[in-house]
């Protein structure tokens, strides 16, 4: 695979087009035109340059070959990077603005036994452009501009584990809140990690506030090592001290991700564990009711059990909300898009 043209900064790139010998102000030309999410071979600059740059680098980093919308106006994305690997990604319309969901790793390998993404381990990671470019191409694909963007917000929530990304990850963080890119500002990104505790120290010491979101599932060691084998590394108690450290450097409050699986995480007895646990941080709790993967096996509950337990958490007192579930209509939970292709193509 050749080179990736959006993991440049636009420094980056003014440096390497002084390189080309090129003049100066192709620089701002290129690194607009990739903001519009185009082709090297759709960017307004002298053919000599565009051959030179195509003997490098890719001109297609990322290309959307499927789209499946829902009647909600969610919208979900197959995308194909240059060297054929494929990742997924959701876009969802909320009265705020509109949130899209990125990957970062082809597969994964953290192995929780709910989630479809990690079922083929990790094939590579992405580069902080090709994270980039699924932004680029599903703002302009809802004609987003850099002023007048269609994308607001992000969640690093598609396949992958973030921090097991960690440099491209942050490069990625870095690019897309710049001026004179995209620029969407970190307190409207979101990082979702399973808890790889020493990272999530890194990541605090970045300079970068964008919203921390740990995925708990468990109220226990033991009982979230049974679906999420970092469990065994990482220990509950570690969590919430670097979630407490992120805080203190961040001034952002903190979320936690917890997934309902039937007679997995969601009894009283887990309600008040929670409450044990989290009451007085400052913290919230995103429940969300399983998606079913089905080489998983494992059982989400009704909706009407996903309000019970909340409400116990709220009248424990803690902030928490029921994750409204989108794209219904077009089915697949996180990983399957890209499952069901694999095995149909
Ligand atoms: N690796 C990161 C981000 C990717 S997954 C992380 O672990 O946080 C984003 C969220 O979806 C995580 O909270 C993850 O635990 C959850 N998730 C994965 N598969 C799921 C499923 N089938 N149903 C519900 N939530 C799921």
């Amino acid at each position: 695979m050749k080179k990736i043209l959006q993991d440049l900064s636009f420094s980056e790139l003014e440096n390497l087009i002084a390189l080309l010998g090129e003049k100066k102000f192709r620089a701002k030309q290129l690194y607009t035109g990739l903001t519009q999410g185009k082709k090297i071979s759709e960017i307004n600059v002298s053919p000599s340059l565009r051959e030179k740059l195509l003997e490098d680098y890719e001109n297609n980093s990322v290309e959307i070959i499927k789209t499946l919308a829902s009647s909600d106006g969610t919208e979900k994305y197959l995308f194909r990077l240059a060297d054929g690997n494929l990742v997924e990604g959701v876009f969802m319309s909320y009265k705020y603005g509109n949130t899209q969901c990125v990957s970062t790793q082809v597969g994964c390998r953290m192995g929780c036994k709910f989630c479809a993404s990690t079922l083929g381990g990790l094939v590579r990671n992405l580069t902080s452009g090709e994270i980039l470019s699924q932004v680029l191409a599903v703002n302009a694909l809802h004609g987003g501009t850099s002023e007048k963007r269609a994308v607001t917000n992000i969640v690093l929530m598609g396949s992958g584990e973030p921090l097991d990304n960690y440099s491209e990850t942050v490069k990625f963080l870095k690019n897309v809140s710049a001026e004179g890119g995209i620029n969407i500002s970190a307190r409207n990104i979101s990082l979702s990690t399973c808890g790889l505790v020493p990272k999530i120290y890194k990541l605090a010491d970045e300079g970068l506030p964008v919203n921390l979101t740990i995925s708990l599932h468990q109220i226990t060691d033991e009982g979230r090592a049974r679906t999420m084998p970092v469990a065994k590394k990482y220990g509950i108690a570690e969590i919430l001290k670097a979630c407490e450290y992120y805080f203190k450097k961040t001034g952002r409050r903190y979320i936690f991700e917890y997934s309902l699986i039937a007679g997995e995480n969601c009894d009283k007895e887990h309600a008040e564990g929670l409450v044990k646990l989290l009451k007085g941080l400052p913290c919230h709790v995103n429940l969300i009711r399983l998606n079913e993967v089905k080489e998983r096996g494992l059982q989400t509950i009704t909706e009407k059990q996903a309000y019970l337990f909340l409400g116990m958490l709220e009248k424990g007192g803690l902030s928490a909300t029921l994750r409204r579930s989108m794209g219904n209509d077009i089915g697949g939970a996180c990983g399957q898009l890209r499952a069901g292709y694999l095995s149909n193509n």
